[in-house]
């Protein structure tokens, strides 16, 4: 058990371990900041010249159009040619954040469990009508041909990306769960949010060759009214920010991107996004979870092959470690209460267990349920395993005990008759 859970920890540590043949640029970062109004407040005004300041370029995702379905510009006209100069310098990229950014209310799942969405579940009627009208309309605003497509609450489907081939867009970003059947796409996810973990991961993958795409909202900063997907603990201030945007700026093994440049360096289609999900792998979902194991970071196709058999390895290894955990905690706990009251206990927990993977709606469901239900039936086979010997071992001493006095009274019995036979 020990010697499986240092292994355990050994694979979780190989993710540190330093690349020696990396090339001295090694951490490919973007700054997404999704959420940007054209709307002339002093924190959109910040937010733009603090990546200008440190000659980072930003990604904005903009939303073209009020909850009324009216174009949304108020920026005068000086903030409207500066942006435009500013997207030409390859300073600012811009990306379509959605149509309105509304949520569209179609619920899904076994028991209509609520998720956000502008686009999922919508015809592609729908979609394309919503898509190609705010994309026309950002495009004539700001004399461009946006090419980066980020849906609201990063959430799309197949009908979405058989819009945006249509529309000949070639990037989308989003997270790790979204559907993946264009091959026209590329796929270039957000991997973190978490703004106090940055320069930490940044510096953890320093010898790695990866990509860190790190997802903001003017939300983010305390100086924002607006209080939207933040705790206030999580907010930071425009000071603070700063120092981050520096510390990036002088480390030699970064190179800041935009999407557009990332997609020419190199390659990240369809079966770079799937291989980096971490949908196929209980074991990476538990493990980034704890912030542990290629956490927060897109890796290159040929690491994910290089590690796929450790990976296979770990999840294997995962459901023999829950095996023998059901196990032991069983026969520990038929020891001190009667196996009525467990099997009870077990089964109430597993109806619970099931309902909720059933209603845990999630675009890739199948093969996360695949993974937990296997997981389930493990701890089913350990707890009742783990039942069945206590059982067994309560039977025994009285029948081990039995036999043995059988056995050594025939013993007696045969040295008897031997010694009481006439000898010739
Ligand atoms: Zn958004």
């Amino acid at each position: 058990m020990i010697f499986q859970l240092v292994l355990l920890s050994t694979l979780i540590g190989h993710s540190t371990f330093k690349n020696e043949n990396s090339s001295p640029h090694n951490v490919k970062i973007v700054f997404r900041c999704d959420d940007f109004f054209l709307e002339p407040t002093p924190l959109n005004d910040k937010i733009i010249y603090e990546f200008k300041k440190y000659k980072i370029p930003v990604s904005l995702g903009i939303i073209p159009y009020d909850t009324f379905g009216v174009p949304f510009n108020n920026l005068d006209s000086k903030r409207l040619t500066t942006l435009k100069s500013m997207i030409k310098k390859n300073e600012i990229e811009i990306m379509l954040h959605g149509y309105n950014h509304l949520n569209n209310n179609l619920n899904g799942g076994y028991f209509q469990k609520e998720f956000k969405s502008e686009f999922r579940s919508e015809s592609f009627d729908i979609q394309f009508s919503k898509i190609s009208r705010a994309k026309k309309t950002l495009d004539s605003l700001l004399n461009i041909d946006v090419i980066i497509f980020v849906p609201p609450f990063d959430s799309y489907d197949d009908n979405t990306l058989k819009v945006l081939d249509s529309l000949n867009f070639k990037i989308i970003s989003s997270d790790m769960a979204g559907s993946s059947a264009s091959k026209k796409i590329v796929y270039i996810p957000k991997t973190t949010e978490e703004i106090e973990l940055l320069p930490s991961m940044i510096m953890k993958y320093r010898n790695d060759d990866v990509v860190i795409v790190f997802l903001f909202h003017p939300y983010l900063f305390k100086e924002s009214e607006n209080h939207i997907g933040y705790d206030y603990s999580q907010k930071i201030s425009f000071t603070e920010f700063d120092s981050i945007l520096s510390w990036v700026s002088k480390q030699s093994y970064v190179t800041s991107y935009t999407f557009t440049n990332l997609a020419t360096a190199e390659n990240f289609d369809c079966n770079r996004y799937n291989a980096n999900a971490a949908r196929y792998n209980l074991f990476i979902s538990i493990a980034h979870k704890l912030r542990l194991f290629r956490y927060a970071v897109y890796s290159s196709v040929s690491y994910e092959k290089q590690y796929k058999f450790i990976l296979i390895s770990a999840n294997l290894l995962f459901h023999i470690v829950t095996l023998l955990l059901t196990y032991y905690v069983s026969r520990f706990l038929a020891t001190k209460m009667k196996r009525q009251i467990i099997r009870l206990f077990v089964t109430g927990l597993f109806i619970i267990l099931i309902i909720s993977i059933i209603n845990y709606y999630h675009p890739m469901w199948m093969i996360i349920n695949i993974f937990l239900l296997m997981n389930l039936v493990v701890s089913i086979i350990g707890i009742n395993t783990g039942l069945k010997t206590v059982k067994v071992k309560r039977q025994n001493p009285i029948l081990i005990r039995n036999r043995e006095i059988m056995v050594f009274y025939r013993g007696l019995k045969r040295k008897m008759r031997l010694l009481l036979q006439p000898r010739f």
